[in-house]
């Protein structure tokens, strides 16, 4: 009876399009793999680039180093991070883009367009967005986002309380918190704090 009425919910059936999705499949140099977390009961989203090689072969959405980096940022476990009622990881790219000269590729610009909006409708409790990185937030700030990604991530207060700008949580971005060291000190509390009142009891 659960799964006939889950295989009924607007959700579920989203979740099974996506997961079947290849409408860019022909620029995707290792296939179309479409990783996506989400409920009709997530609180919280999670807007990150595109999944890594290890999160392609491993279907799992942020199992790597930068997936342990934002959970320390973000305070919560791994069965908080992946509980879907709680928490929703939708990147602006579904599926691994591939790796260039420089680390992995832009996330391919079809698929926000494609599925955000249809994701978003079906999440009506969401309290706040995680934008992680310029992608996400040229997207979704628009011409509110600041002309580069350290000011616009000082200026998270700005965005709040809808919106909360992070940069990526990657190793490869040690160098940028060594140079901001007010990341550390007054944006991460904060964020902690937001995600602690809002997860409250429910963790
Ligand atoms: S990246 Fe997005 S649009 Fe392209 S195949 Fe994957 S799910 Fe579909």
């Amino acid at each position: 009876m659960i799964c006939r009425l889950q295989s009924l919910s607007p959700m579920y059936n989203l979740l099974t399009q996506i997961r079947n999705c290849k409408a860019c499949e022909h620029h995707l140099p290792f296939g179309a793999n479409p990783i996506i977390s989400a409920s009709s009961e997530s609180k919280i989203i999670v807007i990150g680039q595109a999944p890594g090689r290890l999160v392609h072969y491993t279907s799992i959405p942020w199992n790597d180093k930068s997936g342990d980096n934002l959970r320390g940022w973000m305070g919560v476990d791994k069965p908080t991070f992946y509980n879907p009622d709680l928490i929703a990881l939708m990147p602006m790219g579904f599926c691994y883009p591939g790796t260039g000269k420089t680390g992995d590729l832009a996330p391919r610009p079809e698929c926000a367009p494609l599925w955000h909006d249809k994701l978003l409708t079906l999440m009506p409790k969401v309290e706040l967005v995680l934008l992680i990185g310029h992608y996400a937030q040229n997207y979704y700030l628009t011409t509110s986002a600041m002309e580069n990604l350290t000011k616009t991530v000082r200026s998270f207060e700005h965005y709040l309380p809808k919106y909360f700008p992070l940069p990526h949580p990657s190793p490869r971005n040690n160098i940028w918190q060594t140079k901001n060291k007010w990341f550390k000190v007054s944006v991460l509390p904060e964020l902690k704090t937001k995600i602690k009142n809002i997860l409250g009891e429910l963790s």
